[in-house]
């Protein structure tokens, strides 16, 4: 059966020449990079020529990047470190009601203990107004965290003009650009941000692998001891395979963005074209136009979204849903939620999100087999749709 991998935004395979680098490191490389042995200086050169690639990749400097473990360690390192540095200065933070539970889930724990948060709404579309930002700001708020690209509905944030915003307040900006890295340009001089985390796994570079960026001059002070690794700022003996891998990543996403992002438009908008069109009842989800160049994603009425992703799997196709309706505890996606889409719609949500190793054949084959699934799956649906009901469109508007 020809299997297709349509789920980049939970994990990409690891790209050959990455994992050549890694396993070069792993086989040769074994000093610890804090050694003053020719042993150590061996590992500490590896290290230091990823760290220059990771800047290189977003316009950093090297001294401004810190290796993490992921995604989340970043996200978390990031905002914990603002905050204990900027504490004094008063304790309110702003959010978004879209981010990443590594965001969302390490303000709710500041919240607990004490800081005050404040969670910005988003449009229909999954974008927060930078207007409403501005007036959130208050004489107490310390950080902004705000993500540069959504991974459930691929929506894009004006980052550069928020970061202005908080510039102009002197509040320290950070932006989770964990999904933008090799799609979209990250600059981190164009989004003039203070802190900016990436992910490994999510551009072609091994799991438990990330970075961190840290402007100079930014109030950030280390929430974690135990030496004095990563300038202090990341305790512990460095991943050295991960990070050389990690480093080659980042080389070839910034290396092949443009040409990559071109490529996968064309796919992605052949998959929103044709669905839209030959699956009845069925919506794209997140931002029209501001959206990542490998991300489709759609609400298809009186459609459970797990029952779908079962049916794709069995005919070989790995795509992810916003809703987790398992064992009938109903937990549709937050971020659906916040769009304003009705918590019985957003069980029927799809998520397409393609990479390199996707085709123009995969396309193709996807969006023969997927509006007979979706046939199927509600003639056999306890929602209510029954083919050629005379459905009152009104009962189906809703922002998106
Ligand atoms: C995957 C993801 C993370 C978490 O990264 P890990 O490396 O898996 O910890 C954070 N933010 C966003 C937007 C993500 O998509």
């Amino acid at each position: 059966m020809r299997k297709i991998y349509f789920d980049h935004s939970a994990t990409t395979p690891v790209h050959p020449d990455a994992a050549e680098e890694m396993c070069r490191c792993l086989n040769s490389i074994y000093g610890n990079p804090s050694s003053i042995h020719s042993f150590g200086r061996e590992a500490k050169k590896a290290l230091e020529e990823a760290r220059e690639k990771v800047a290189r990749g977003i316009g950093a400097n090297p001294a401004e990047i810190v290796f993490t473990s992921g995604g989340t360690e970043s996200d978390r390192l990031a905002i914990r470190g603002a905050v204990n540095s900027n504490h004094a200065r008063g304790n309110h933070i702003i959010t978004s009601a879209v981010e990443h539970h590594a965001v969302l889930d390490t303000c709710r724990s500041l919240e607990s203990e004490g800081f005050e948060l404040t969670v910005l709404p988003v449009d229909e579309y999954g974008m927060v107004d930078p207007g409403h930002l501005a007036r959130a700001i208050k004489d107490n708020t310390i950080l902004i965290t705000i993500m540069h690209t959504n991974n459930e509905v691929g929506t894009i944030q004006p980052i550069a003009e928020m970061a202005r915003i908080a510039r102009e307040k002197g509040v320290v900006f950070h932006t989770d650009a964990v999904q933008s890295m090799g799609k979209i340009p990250v600059d981190v001089n164009d989004l003039q941000v203070d802190l900016l985390s990436l992910s490994g796994h999510k551009i072609y570079a091994p799991k438990g692998t990330g970075a961190l960026y840290i402007r100079r001059g930014t109030r950030w002070k280390p929430v974690d001891f135990g030496g004095g690794q990563e300038r202090k700022r990341r305790p512990g003996t460095e991943n050295l395979p991960g990070i050389v891998a990690l480093g080659k990543a980042v080389e070839i996403a910034a290396a092949e963005m443009e040409k990559e992002a071109a490529r996968l438009i064309l796919l992605r908008d052949k998959i929103i074209s044709r669905i839209l069109e030959r699956v009845p009842h069925a919506r794209l989800i997140g931002h029209p136009d501001m959206r990542l160049p490998n991300h489709a994603s759609f609400i298809f009425d009186y459609i459970e979204g797990e029952s779908l992703l079962f049916s794709l799997d069995m005919k070989g196709v790995a795509a992810s849903s916003g809703s987790a309706c398992t064992s009938g505890s109903l937990e549709p996606s937050h971020v659906l939620l916040a769009m304003g889409i009705p918590l019985e719609k957003a069980h029927g949500s799809l998520r397409i999100t393609m990479g390199r190793v996707n085709t123009e054949e995969d396309v193709g084959h996807f969006i023969e087999i997927l509006p007979p699934l979706v046939e199927r799956l509600r003639e056999m649906s306890p929602l209510g749709f029954t083919q050629g009901s005379q459905k009152n469109e009104a009962d189906n508007i809703y922002p998106c």
